[in-house]
Order: structure tokens, then C-alpha cells, then sequence
């Protein structure tokens, strides 16, 4: 029995200051001698800490630090201390439970593996893969998200797939692509070692990744300690040792970062042969943060101008610089475009891919990084790009399937609209494991009544009965981290194995197993009848993993369990080039960016549309990072007369996630027990508010009750931690979530759980209003949702809609051509054009009759509508041919984004003979539209001229 230290009161422990390196101090906690020790990592947080797991007769009695671990030196903080304990709580789930009669009951593995893989059976003849979606974690391990992965996407081929990786790291990703062309941090955590200077964007380092604050503060501790500068609207610990911290408004991030961009490059401290050399898009910068002097800053952001010079004297001054962030830009306004303006700050200064360089777009889950490199998360696997059919190929071949079963069409659903999905009930089976969204995800009302719905069939794969899993309708028991082997990568690219160390509870498996099980069941095959899925344990599925990064930015192929075993963490790439892990990317400025390698071809930072393939390609930058530049927008929700506080959620110290783990430590609970409302000392005294005070908080989506802790945050600013829901206490309304809002980043799509209005009412006792009322009444709702799905489902034919509003489409358009060949038969062109695409759409009108046939016609007559308003007035002479020609673009338009649609559909039905139609026909629709799009321009300035020596007449 040891405890090496007090990590509950001494969160980060004894300072160790720097002199040349970082030392080793071995942080352990075992309750009784251990018999012997499993190598391992701490799953609790992105940081990866290296542990080795103290086993004593087949139980988890501890863990220490591994001192020759890059990325902690044996330290271990208190979640990584004791967050383990919960391996061996009594409430683990030890067998599967399936509804039946509305209530969970035991149940056989045999019947819950047949229940899913019939129902899963009866989905897919029924309304095909597309109904099923899988909503996975940030805590499973590599080789379970890639086999779940290739299930998804070679087994099934549906393109619903997410993990609640969306929640916390997806604008990491999204931001890394959009700036680098694909994921994978630049830095390293040794980075912090030599670095000048720190910047932290909404990153609460200190609570989210303990050990990462302790190499910090040991730097700030030591001689050449680096300068801080800190971005977030609260007074965290990280933010009161900042040398400047600037706190602004919330959703302001991009008005404060523009600001500091502008003062740096206005000063000149810019790196102008790098920035030739290695970026594109400086100018656009240049000039979108022109705008953004220091006067406009502080009147948006309300940073004063003085604190914004200052940060910008250190950034622009520095000779290294590591940039780091986390949720107070991703989980926020405009959380992409403000995630890229840090990318920028260290290109212009041309600090990346050297020491003390770099950028950390910091995950949150402890697995995330897997989550997104293995394709769990909708992404595809090695970092692929589903735009690009060169991608979708390699992966055909690698998974030896045809092309046209991996889901690549548009681009895969994230979680938010997976959940719409199942709402609108096109998603009829929805399998989450490892994850707990109904407390994580926003608007909890809402997420509550779509489990609910009788409709959707939910699996719930987990260790413990959760606030999600008391709505499923079966239930898989999971093993734990301890209980099964495989490898995880935290947020510096840092790989470790976790060994086996004891087993399961009662007849718990591990995810990899449950998988694997669902895989035989649906007897999924490859293209020469083999089985799909060729692995069939934790290590074997690691090899088949190395094969499919091989050559891409997450390269694993130079790694191996036997190395991962002999070492403490192997960065990737790993592989002939670095068989010992590499430290930085892009050393020498050359990125990801080059078209037939990047991950993605970017999108507008406003709005998310996608650059096209072809647009991208015709700039190809060829290893050159982007500029992106963005304008401030303001967030669609703030405070107003009803609801006049600016809400705030996240996290602290003591838990993860939803406390599903941390809150069966008996010491962790005990240090942070319950939510609490933190509030701004003058607004308390104006509410006349004390604190421990009961206060009820409530936005337009929901309330929840809790103690006021007074002062750390700006004026007007409420801040709720979302740990909490009620599987340990239901006694009232405390998940952050029951009042945030549904809203996403729209490039990334992560939720905006940073920013909400509410209002604050002081209540007189300790709340005793359940949260089972509010689930109460979306049971009402949910009644109500269900009889609407239930009469739509009778009603809802819409590729039937879709074909007939085509096929009435193409009779219009043919008829149109006709009538404007006739009415303009003395232009040649038009004559012979327009007859020529008259039985163009005769043929598509012949065509679709087959797949009417399959497929049913629902005849609406909305082209007709469309065509009849179209077509008016006088049409002779020049200007009758451009008001032709225009109308016949519209209505070719219509029938082209018909085709569109159609194509979607063709692709996730796999009908082949469909695809072609859509795919030749759709072509020849766009080839309409193309020549009335030239002949409008050559015919405008004939059919407009006015007699320029009027002109003045209209000025
Ligand atoms: S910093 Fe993170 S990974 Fe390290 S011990 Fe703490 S919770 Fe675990």
C-alpha cells in the first residue's frame, strides 16, 4: 500500500523545476502490495500519462507513473491516481439486459447478439444500411474504432457513423485539415521543454490535462522560464499565472485573435520568407485583420487595449511558441474559423516544425485521436479523403471490397445529425457504445425524447447503467481499460499499448469482442466471399490497422505490440523513415496540403460549404499550409431582457465526461460532489445572492438547479460544470446540458455548448424539483413524436416524391426547349440547340419510367408550378431570348438538383443500375445548364445596351 502523494489537495504536486530536463518523479497509489505490474496509460484525459497497473489476486488495487514515459516522467494526477477505482465498483454491468414489457431485463449474450443482428438484418432489407448509425467514444481503444469502422463502412456501408469525439476534438481536426490538409498535431509536449513562450486558447490546461500543467508551471519554475499568455473568459488557475491574460466576451474569439494577428503583422514581426515559401492566402489575411484595430477589439470583446498589446508583444517578440487550444474556442462561436487564426499566428511567425514550435489543437477525450484516425468518427481511416475516389480505392483494396459500398458520396453525418436522423426516423437503429449522450449532448430535453421513441431501436455498449443506457433497448456490458489489450494515441501522437491486466466482470467483453461477435453474426463478406473482418484479436486487428495508415500522415507501420511493450510511447508517423516515432511534423515547411494527399479539400469558414475537388485542384497548393481568414460574427444566441446572463459550461478538475468513471472514486466525488452555479461577485450582490445560495438557471430549452460558488467569471457570465446528471442522484435537475443549445460549428459541426442566454432566480431551499419531471414530460413529447413518425410512415414515400417531381421536370423542360425553338427560330444556334436539348429531356423523361416502376411516382406537379410562373410575359427580340434563357436555366436547375438528390439515394441503395442513370443523365442536365449559362452571358450586354450618353440621366 502506497500513496506517493495527496493529488486531491495537491492537485499538481511538488514543483520539480527544469535545469536542462524535465525529472523523473514516480507518483503512485496502490491500496495493498501488488502482486505484479501491467504496463498501461492513463485513459482519463488527452494527455496519455504512461502507468503501469498494480494487479493483486485478479484485481486493479492501483497504478503508478512510468518514469520513462516522454509524456509524463512518472507523474500522475488525481483522476490518473484514482480514477481506476472504478474497475472494481459493485455496480459494473455484468451480463446483457434486453426491454421486454418496458423494462430491462437479464439476458443471455446468444439473445442480445441475435436481437441485434436480426433487427440489424430487418433494418437493412427494409429501408437499407442508411437506417442504421453508430454513435461511438473517445475511449475505446485503435483496434476496436477500426473494426468497428470497417463494419460501418465495408461491412454495412452506411455513412452514420460518429463519436462524441465531435463534442470535444472535432474542431482539432477540422482545423488541422483546413490549415495543414490533414489531422496530426505539428508539436510535441517536449516542445513545451525549450519554448519561449506558451499560448493557451480557451485551453484550461490546469484541469483538463494536470500532468501537462505540471511540466508548465516546472518550466515557470525554472531558469528561462517561457512567458504565458492566456486567452478565456474565466479567471481559471491556468489563467491567473498567465504574464497576460486576456478574458473576453464569450463567442468573441475570433475578434480578439484578428486583433492580435493585426498588431503582429502591422509591426512587422512576421516571417516573410516563410510565409512566400510555405503558406498561401497572406493577403486575404492581411487584410481581414486590418480591420480589426485595438479600439474595435475592446468594444466587441471588451479585451482593453493595453492587455491585447501586451499579448502581442510577447507573441509577435518570441523566438519559439507553442500554441495550444481547447473547448473555450471549439465548443464555441465560429469555433473553426477561430481555431485556424492560432495555426496562423504561428506560420506568419514561421514558428513550426522546429523546437519549441508548434501548434497543439488539443483533443479532449483520452482516445479521441484514434477515434479520428481509425474513421470511428466519420472521417475515413489513415486520414482519407471521401472526395477523393483515388482514397476510396485504396481502401477498396486494402479492405478488398467493391468501391461502391464504402459510403463516400457526401460527406459522412456527424452526430448531431445522426441524432436529427433519429428524430425525423430515417435512423431506425442506433448503436452507441462507450458514450453517455443523454447527458452530454446539447439540449437534453430533446436527446431524451428521440432515445425515446418507439421507433428507434437503441443498443447501449457499456460498464455501467447510464442516464443513456436506462433508454436503451438492449444493453451490452463492456470491459474496461485493464480488462482487455490494446492501444491508444494521445493528443502529441504518442502511441501506447495498455496490457490486459485482470478480467472482466461476470460475462462483460471487451468492445473489440462485441464487434467482432456482431460482424460473424451478419456474416459480412469480402469481394471474393471471404470474411470481411480477417482479425480476430486485439493484436491482429493492430497488424490489419498498419497496413491501412501505411503511407499516410498516421503512419503505424514501423510499430508492433513487441515495441510498443519494450518502449513507454512511440509517436507516429512510425515506419521505415522513423522507426522510432517522429517528434515534429513539418520540419522543412512542407505540409499536407498537396491535393492527392490532403484530407480534405476545405470549406467556407461562414457557412461550411465545401470547396469542390476541382476548385482545389486548379490552386493546387502543393504542400504550402493556408492563411484562412475569417471575420468576426456574432453568436445567433445572447443575452436579452428575459434571459440577460451569458451561460458558460465545462469542466473541472476532479471529473471526466459524465462522472461515469470518476464518480465511483470515492475521493474524487468527495472533492467535487456536486454542479454548482459560479457567478460574478456584483452580479450575486444584485441578485442579493450569497454563496452556497440555491439558484434555479434557465434557458429557452430547459432549467436546472444548484449552489451559487461567487466570483472567476466576467460580469453577466454564469458558468455550470456538465459532469453532472442523475445516475447517482435524481433528486433535481442539475445536467448542464438540460440548457444548451442545438447549434454547431458549421465546419466542424461541433456543438456550441459555450454559449446560451439565461436567467438566474434565487430559490429559498435546497431544490427538491426532479429532473424525472423533466423526463416526464418529454415522455409526453415523445408520445406525441411518436404518433407524428408513426402516420408518417405510412405516408412517406419521398423517392417516389422525388421521381415524379423529376419526371414532370424533364416534360417541362422538354416542352420549354421547344417553345423558346420556336419563338427564337431566326438565331441558328438557339434553333438547333434548344431541339437538340428538347429530346435531351424526352430521353431523361423515357429513362426514369424503370425506375418508377421499382421505385412508385408521387405526381405533385411542382415543376409544372415551377414552369407555369416561369415563361411570362412578352418573349421576342433580345431581350426575350435572355428572359428564355434564363428561365430555362431555373427550370434545368431544378431538374438538376433532382439528380442530385436521386444519385445520393442510388448510391445508398447500391441499386447500380440507378447510379448510372443519375450519374449520365444528372451530366447531361449540368451540360443544359452549362450552354444556357454561356449563351445567357453572350446574349446579356446584346439584350441590356442602353445609349451610354444617357447614362448620367440615372445617376
Ligand atoms: S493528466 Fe490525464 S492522462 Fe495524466 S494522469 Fe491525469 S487524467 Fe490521466
Amino acid at each position: 500500500m502506497s500513496y506517493t502523494r495527496d493529488s486531491i489537495n495537491q492537485i499538481w504536486g511538488e514543483r520539480t523545476p527544469y535545469f536542462e530536463e524535465w525529472s523523473e518523479r514516480i507518483d503512485e497509489r496502490t491500496i495493498d502490495t501488488a502482486d505484479h505490474w501491467v504496463q498501461s496509460a492513463c485513459i482519463l484525459c488527452s494527455n496519455g500519462c504512461g502507468v503501469d497497473i498494480a494487479v493483486k489476486e485478479g484485481r486493479v488495487i492501483g497504478v503508478r507513473g512510468r518514469g520513462d514515459d516522454h509524456v509524463n516522467k512518472g507523474r500522475l494526477g488525481p483522476k490518473g491516481l484514482h480514477g481506476w477505482e472504478a474497475n472494481n465498483s459493485s455496480d459494473r454491468l455484468t451480463s446483457p439486459l434486453i426491454r421486454s414489457d418496458g423494462k430491462l431485463r437479464p439476458a443471455t449474450w446468444i439473445e442480445a447478439m441475435n436481437l441485434v443482428a436480426e433487427k440489424s438484418r430487418e433494418i437493412v432489407n427494409k429501408h437499407s444500411a442508411v437506417a442504421i448509425g453508430f454513435y461511438t467514444s473517445g475511449q475505446l481503444f485503435l483496434e476496436e474504432y477500426y473494426t468497428l469502422a470497417v463494419i460501418g463502412k465495408a461491412g454495412l456501408g452506411t455513412p452514420h457513423m460518429d463519436g462524441n469525439t465531435r463534442l470535444c476534438t472535432a474542431t482539432a481536426g477540422q482545423a488541422l485539415k483546413e490549415t495543414f490538409g490533414t489531422d496530426g498535431q505539428p508539436a510535441s509536449y517536449s516542445d513545451l521543454d525549450t519554448t519561449e513562450a506558451i499560448l493557451h486558447v480557451g485551453h484550461n490546461v490546469a484541469e483538463a490535462q494536470t500532468v501537462l500543467w505540471s511540466r508548465i508551471l516546472d518550466r515557470r519554475r525554472g531558469p528561462h522560464p517561457p512567458k504565458l499568455v492566456v486567452i478565456d473568459p474565466r479567471e481559471t488557475v491556468t489563467a491567473k499565472e498567465a504574464d497576460v491574460h486576456l478574458a473576453p466576451i464569450l463567442g468573441t474569439n475570433v475578434a480578439v485573435l484578428n486583433g492580435l494577428l493585426n498588431l503582429i503583422i502591422e509591426s512587422g514581426q512576421i516571417d516573410p520568407s516563410f510565409i512566400d515559401e510555405h503558406t498561401v492566402g497572406f493577403e486575404f489575411l492581411r487584410d481581414t485583420v486590418a480591420l480589426w484595430k485595438p479600439k474595435r477589439v475592446e468594444e466587441v470583446s471588451g479585451v482593453p487595449t493595453e492587455k491585447l498589446k501586451a499579448a502581442a508583444d510577447i507573441l509577435g517578440s518570441t523566438k519559439s511558441l507553442v500554441s495550444s487550444v481547447l473547448q473555450g474556442v471549439y465548443q464555441t462561436n465560429q469555433a473553426t474559423a477561430a481555431a485556424v487564426q492560432v495555426n496562423n499566428l504561428n506560420l506568419i511567425r514561421g514558428l513550426i516544425g522546429k523546437h519549441g514550435c508548434g501548434v497543439l489543437q488539443m483533443n479532449g477525450q483520452p482516445t479521441a485521436q484514434n477515434t479520428r484516425e481509425s474513421g470511428a468518427n466519420g472521417d475515413l481511416p489513415g486520414f482519407r479523403n471521401w472526395d477523393n475516389p483515388a482514397h476510396i480505392s485504396e481502401l477498396a483494396n486494402i479492405w478488398n471490397v467493391d468501391p461502391g459500398i464504402i459510403p463516400h458520396w457526401a460527406p459522412p453525418t456527424h452526430a448531431m445529425q445522426i441524432f436529427r436522423y433519429c428524430e425525423t426516423g430515417s435512423i431506425r437503429m442506433l448503436w452507441i457504445s462507450a458514450t453517455n449522450p443523454a447527458v452530454s449532448l446539447p439540449d437534453l430535453a430533446r436527446i431524451r425524447r428521440i432515445l425515446q421513441q418507439e421507433s428507434l431501436f437503441v443498443i447501449v455498449q457499456d460498464a455501467f447503467m447510464t442516464e443513456t443506457s436506462e433508454l436503451a433497448d438492449v444493453v451490452l456490458p463492456a470491459a474496461l481499460w485493464g480488462e482487455k489489450t490494446g492501444c491508444f494515441t494521445n493528443a502529441d501522437r504518442t502511441v501506447h499499448i495498455s496490457h490486459k491486466a485482470v478480467e472482466p466482470p461476470g460475462e462483460a467483453k471487451s468492445d473489440l469482442d462485441i464487434f467482432l461477435e456482431y460482424a460473424k453474426r451478419m456474416d459480412f463478406r469480402d469481394k471474393d466471399g471471404g470474411p470481411l473482418i480477417k482479425w480476430s484479436n486485439a493484436e491482429e486487428a493492430f497488424e490489419a490497422w498498419k497496413v491501412c495508415s501505411r503511407g499516410r500522415p498516421c503512419d503505424y507501420s514501423g510499430m508492433s505490440y513487441e515495441k510498443l511493450s519494450r518502449v513507454s510511447g512511440i509517436q507516429w508517423p512510425c515506419n521505415e523513415k522513423y522507426p522510432d516515432g517522429c517528434e515534429h511534423l513539418y520540419v522543412g515547411g512542407t505540409f499536407n496540403t498537396a491535393a492527392d494527399y490532403c484530407e480534405d479539400y476545405g470549406h467556407d469558414l461562414r457557412t461550411g460549404a465545401m470547396r469542390t475537388p476541382e476548385q482545389y485542384k486548379a490552386n493546387d497548393p502543393r504542400g504550402r499550409a493556408f492563411l484562412h481568414a475569417a471575420d468576426y460574427e456574432p453568436p445567433h444566441e445572447s443575452p436579452d431582457k428575459d434571459y440577460p446572463f451569458w451561460l458558460t459550461t465545462g469542466r473541472v478538475v476532479y471529473h471526466f465526461h459524465t462522472r461515469t468513471k470518476t464518480g465511483r472514486s470515492k475521493e474524487l466525488n468527495e472533492a467535487a460532489p456536486d454542479v454548482f452555479v459560479q457567478l460574478h461577485e456584483q452580479d450575486a450582490s444584485e441578485l442579493e445572492i450569497a454563496e452556497g445560495d440555491f439558484v434555479r438557471v434557465e434557458s429557452r430549452r430547459g432549467s436546472i438547479m444548484g449552489p451559487v460558488g461567487i466570483g472567476g467569471v466576467l460580469r453577466n457570465h454564469v458558468f455550470v460544470p456538465f459532469h453532472y446528471g442523475y445516475w447517482d442522484d435524481d433528486s433535481y435537475a442539475r445536467a448542464a446540458n438540460e440548457l444548451t443549445i442545438t447549434e454547431w460549428d458549421p465546419v466542424s459541426k461541433q456543438p456550441h455548448f459555450k454559449y446560451a442566454a439565461v436567467r438566474i432566480t434565487k430559490i429559498n431551499s435546497h431544490p427538491t424539483a426532479s429532473p424525472n419531471q423533466l423526463i416526464e414530460e418529454a415522455q409526453t413529447r415523445s408520445e406525441e413524436s411518436r404518433s407524428l413518425i408513426d402516420k408518417r410512415d405510412e405516408s412517406e414515400k419521398h423517392i417516389a416524391d422525388s421521381l415524379g417531381m423529376l419526371r414532370d421536370a424533364e416534360r417541362k423542360i422538354a416542352s420549354a426547349f421547344k417553345s423558346v425553338a420556336e419563338r427564337h427560330s431566326d438565331e441558328p444556334d438557339i434553333l438547333q440547340t434548344c431541339q437538340r436539348f428538347e429530346r435531351v429531356s424526352q430521353v431523361h423523361e423515357e429513362s426514369l419510367k424503370r425506375f418508377i416502376s421499382i421505385y412508385g411516382e408521387a405526381v405533385e406537379h411542382e415543376a409544372s408550378r415551377v414552369s407555369n410562373s416561369l415563361f411570362q410575359g412578352p418573349r421576342s427580340g433580345g431581350y426575350g431570348l435572355l428572359r428564355d434563357l434564363h428561365d430555362l436555366y431555373l427550370l434545368t436547375t431544378e431538374a438538376y438538383l433532382a439528380w442530385m438528390v436521386l444519385l445520393q439515394t442510388a448510391q445508398a441503395l447500391r441499386d447500380k443500375e440507378f447510379i448510372a442513370c443519375c450519374t449520365k443523365l444528372g451530366d447531361e442536365t449540368e451540360g443544359q445548364r452549362a450552354w444556357l449559362q454561356t449563351r445567357l452571358k453572350q446574349a446579356a450586354p446584346q439584350a441590356l445596351l442602353i445609349d451610354t450618353s444617357e447614362r448620367q440621366n440615372f445617376k
